[in-house]
Order: structure tokens, then C-alpha cells, then sequence
């Protein structure tokens, strides 16, 4: 099927510009996606609590009329957010507090989490950062040089994760200048980026983003974040390209969601996917409890009934490792 012109002439745009004309609000969407609001449980206070975000090329994968997409399921607002459920809370990980003060993150041995940027370009409902001011943990000049010189002191420090938020929606500027510290300190031998740009926003992997991380000495890893093969494009294929080309090792992380992966055929679709980009699955999260994602859980006895049957369908090295995260606890928890 071909692209309407109007979205030939929006993939044409530079990233930032896809970026500004992502859809914001639900009516626009629902037009897109040929769906009427009324047959869908949007709601929009849950909207006002944390707002609709979907770049053209992530909605462009929703098929159209279909109130039930995996992937639409994935961003829109609905009324089952607004439910308490046990259990949930504002910052399951219990991460927030700590972070907000430096942007470093130092909770496993030997890897520090910078997050340098609160901003996303797609709105997951559930993530757990929908309930913070993530604005505020935008790292500042003074902040981000604070975090190169704690990193410099601690040489036990071999890997940096640029986390965020999305890192990739810093300015190739801004992104070369940390990259370019980064290289100037001997005993990082990694530095690992966190992003779904690559899946959402693919215009974003430009030939010069490609070049800065390209001349790091370091060892480059890119995590994206992917829950489902439909959410793979040409245009996400031809931006995983770019970057498996430029010999950057690439492994993705998934959620498991209620309605949206929960399946073996659906997340055997996706390993195979991936790996068809050269992207090797890593992990396969367990949901953050955070307040307002009640909806998308599946319990740990599925999910393991899940990894069996994909370690039945699928070679080892293209089974996630099932995880979820503790508070306080030293690594990811693998879940047996
Ligand atoms: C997930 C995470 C990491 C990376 O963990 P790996 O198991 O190495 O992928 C590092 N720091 C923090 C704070 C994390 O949450
Ligand atoms: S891209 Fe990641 S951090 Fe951003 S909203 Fe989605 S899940 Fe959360």
C-alpha cells in the first residue's frame, strides 16, 4: 500500500520537525486511525494526568479501524487508568528521589545511569514515568558536568548508560559533547544507550548522529525498546541498518503487556523480527507497578508459562531473559 502524500511530505521533514507534528490530542488520532472516540474507552482525564504523544510513523503501524491495536493499546488514553489497584504506586522503583538530585544513577556495580532528559517522543501508557515532573530531571550544564567528574573519580566505573527519558532526543551538539567526555575517560570501556527513537521516530538515526557515535573509541551498545513486531517498519528497518552497519552492538528490551504481547505467537513474532535486523532480544520486563498501568499486568505465573513456551518455539539466544526490577535490590531479578 502506498503513503498519502501528506505523509511522504511529513517523513521528508527533519526529525525535530516529525517530532512537533506528533499527535497530541485524541481527536486528531482517531481521524487518522479512521476510529471514532466514542467506540473507544478513552478518557480524558487520564489524558490530563499524562498526555497523548504518538509520532506519524509509530501511529502510521496502528491498523486503521481497529479499536483493538496492540499498538494502539500502547498509547492510548484510557479509563482503566484512572482505577487503584493494590500494590501500585507513584515510584515502584523507588528511583525518583535519588536521581533528581545529580542525573547519575549508581545502583549496580559497575554501570551508571545518566538520565539526560525527561522527554519522550512517544507517550507509553505504561511507563512509570508517567507520574513524574520529568522536566525537572532535564540535566543542566552544571549537572552534566558534575556527573562527568563523578564518573571520572570512580574507576570501577566501566560502562555508561545514557537513559533518560529518551537520550537520542538530545541535540546532536549536546550529544557529541557528552559522547566526546565520555571517550576521555580510560576506564569506561562502554557506553550503552537506552532509546526508542529508533522505533518510533526512526528519522532521528541521521547520518550525523551515526558519525558522532562512530568515532568513539568506545565499545557503543544501543537498547532499543520495542513490544511488538508491528511496531517494525521500513523505515525502522532502514534506521536499525544504519546503525548495525556502524558496528554498534544492538539488543532490545520489551514489556510484557497485558493485550498487547502477552502470546508466545506474538513475542516469538517479535524475537524473529528483531533478529532480523541484527537486534538480539535481552530482556523481557515484568511491569513497573506504577499507579495508572494496573491494567497492562500480567502475573509472574504467566509470564513464565510465556518464556516456556517460547524456549519450545525459539533458539536460546532469541529468548528474553524475563526480569523485573526491586527496589534496593543489586541487579535486574530474574524471574524463574
Ligand atoms: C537496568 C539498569 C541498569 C542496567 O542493568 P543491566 O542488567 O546491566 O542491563 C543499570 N542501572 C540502573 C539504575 C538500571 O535500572
Ligand atoms: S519511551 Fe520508554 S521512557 Fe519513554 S514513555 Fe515510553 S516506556 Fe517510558
Amino acid at each position: 500500500m502506498s503513503e498519502p502524500q501528506s505523509e511522504i511530505r511529513h517523513f521528508s521533514k527533519n526529525w525535530q520537525q516529525q517530532l512537533a507534528e506528533a499527535f497530541n490530542n485524541l481527536e486528531d488520532l482517531c481521524r487518522y486511525l479512521n476510529l471514532s472516540p466514542n467506540e473507544l474507552p478513552v478518557s480524558n482525564a487520564a489524558a490530563e494526568n499524562f498526555p497523548l504523544r504518538v509520532p506519524l510513523s509509530f501511529a502510521a503501524c496502528i491498523e486503521k479501524g481497529n479499536p483493538h491495536d496492540p499498538l494502539l493499546r500502547q498509547v492510548l488514553p484510557v479509563n482503566e487508568e484512572l482505577i487503584v489497584y493494590p500494590g501500585f504506586s507513584h515510584d515502584p522503583v523507588g528511583d525518583l528521589a535519588s536521581v533528581s538530585q545529580t542525573g547519575v544513577l549508581h545502583k549496580y556495580q559497575g554501570r551508571v545511569l545518566l538520565i539526560n532528559t525527561g522527554s519522550c517522543a512517544i507517550n507509553c501508557r505504561y511507563c512509570f514515568r508517567r507520574n513524574f515532573p520529568y522536566g525537572e530531571l532535564q540535566l543542566s550544564k552544571q549537572k552534566e558536568e558534575a556527573a562527568i567528574q563523578a564518573i571520572q573519580n570512580d574507576t570501577d566505573i566501566s560502562e555508561v548508560i545514557l537513559s533518560g527519558g529518551d537520550p537520542l532526543l538530545l541535540s546532536d551538539s549536546r550529544l557529541t559533547r557528552l559522547i566526546r567526555q565520555l571517550d576521555g575517560i580510560g576506564h569506561v570501556r562502554r557506553i550503552r544507550i537506552h532509546t526508542r527513537l529508533p522505533i518510533v521516530l526512526p528519522a532521528r538515526i541521521t547520518d550525523d548522529l551515526i558519525n558522532t557515535l562512530k568515532l568513539s573509541p568506545k565499545q557503543l551498545i544501543v537498547i532499543t525498546h520495542c513490544n511488538h513486531a508491528n511496531e517494525i517498519n521500513e523505515r525502522v528497518i532502514t534506521a536499525c541498518t544504519l546503525l548495525k552497519n556502524s558496528g554498534i552492538t544492538l539488543f532490545n528490551q520489551a514489556v510484557l503487556l497485558k493485550g498487547v504481547n502477552d502470546n508466545a505467537k506474538i513475542l516469538t513474532a517479535l524475537s524473529e523480527r528483531l533478529f532480523d535486523l541484527g537486534i538480539i532480544p535481552y530482556y523481557l520486563h515484568l511491569l513497573d507497578k506504577a499507579t495508572g498501568t494496573g491494567h497492562f499486568e500480567v502475573s509472574e505465573t504467566e509470564a513464565l508459562t510465556l518464556i516456556r513456551q517460547l524456549q519450545t518455539a525459539l533458539p536460546g539466544y532469541l529468548v528474553p531473559k524475563l526480569v523485573k526490577e526491586q527496589a534496593g535490590a543489586a541487579s535486574k531479578q530474574a524471574v524463574f
